[in-house]
């Protein structure tokens, strides 16, 4: 079956891409030093588990950031570079945790000694990263109070593991948003401009559902329209546009409903209502003459009077 042509990234990339993989990897390995000493500091693991979201959402934005600044059109390149800033983000947060270890125990000692040199020389023979890693697997994390010996509930393997699921869920995401990549103008070397243009109540679900199956330009433009009943299903149309020049844009359609929801049981509640999305079509080329077209069609249907109930 013939398809629609997609929007294909050009596979390209910029110097400027590179160099701002490394400010972006930088800036990460920055906001672990504020996420370490949070994490540390807050007994509660659901709100350390907030923490590390919000810290794996700003590290993927940082991710972003550089793909947007560094204008990255290789989905392969911008999943390693993403990988990078995320591992960067990781190491940086178990080695500020290392150093705050250190910091603690040259807090131990006796007032003065921290500044003679040969304690110093001492301690980081002592405390290498190999030996605070070590320490910390042994000493793992307690649930709720903790023994007389300073060991935790959670030792050896389950600290690599958790170690280990909290590089990956970082890494991952980042990698994620690395390797997105949106419309893109090659001939002006611009992001395209992503807008909402309509979100259409007029197609009834069959018809909405349809769309996901076209094969022309014409029959995405002009679906059969339900004009005697309200819809329960909306299909938002959003245009990727080049902001300089007349090169074809592309549209992502969407379709949105509204799901009751629980579990079906007759309740005295009132139901509440969660509203579900599906990609129809992504980033599918269209004209300007197409996308104009698009524009009438959304003219026209608002100036119908709304169907009556
Ligand atoms: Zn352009």
């Amino acid at each position: 079956m013939p398809r629609l042509p997609r929007y294909t990234p050009s596979g390209r990339t910029t110097a400027l891409f590179f160099v701002m993989a490394i400010v972006v990897a930088a800036l990460a390995a920055l906001v672990a030093w504020p996420y370490q000493r949070l994490v540390t500091w807050v007994p509660f693991i659901y709100i350390n588990a907030v923490v590390y979201l919000v810290f794996a959402f700003v590290v993927a934005v940082c991710a972003m950031a550089a793909i947007k600044i560094g204008r990255n059109r290789n989905r392969m390149l911008g999943a390693i570079v993403g990988a990078v800033i995320g591992a960067s983000a990781i190491g940086a947060s178990h080695w500020f945790a290392y150093r705050h270890a250190i910091a603690e125990v040259t807090a131990e000692l006796p007032a003065g000694a921290e500044d003679s040199p040969e304690v110093q020389a001492a301690m980081d023979e002592a405390l290498t990263f190999g030996t605070y890693v070590r320490a910390r697997v042994d000493t793992g994390w307690s649930l709720g109070r903790s023994g007389s010996s300073g060991k935790g509930d959670l030792t050896g393997l389950f600290v690599w593991l958790i170690w280990g699921i909290e590089a990956l869920g970082v890494i991952g995401a980042a990698a994620y948003v690395g390797s997105q990549v949106e419309p893109f103008c090659e001939a002006c070397g611009t992001w395209m401009k992503e807008r909402e243009v309509w979100v259409r109540t007029d197609l009834d679900a069959a018809s909405a559902s349809a769309l996901a199956h076209v094969v022309s330009a014409d029959e995405l433009l002009r679906p059969p329209v339900a004009r005697d009943a309200p819809s329960r299903v909306k299909v938002a149309y959003t245009t990727y546009v080049c902001p300089t020049c007349a090169s074809p844009g592309y549209v992502t359609l969407e379709k949105r409903w509204d799901e009751a929801m629980g579990d079906g049981r007759p309740s005295a509640a009132p139901i509440k209502y969660e509203t579900k999305k599906e990609t129809l079509l992504e980033v599918v080329e269209l004209s300007r003459a197409q996308l104009a077209q698009l524009d009438a069609a959304r003219g026209q249907a608002e100036a119908q009077p709304p169907p009556s109930t």
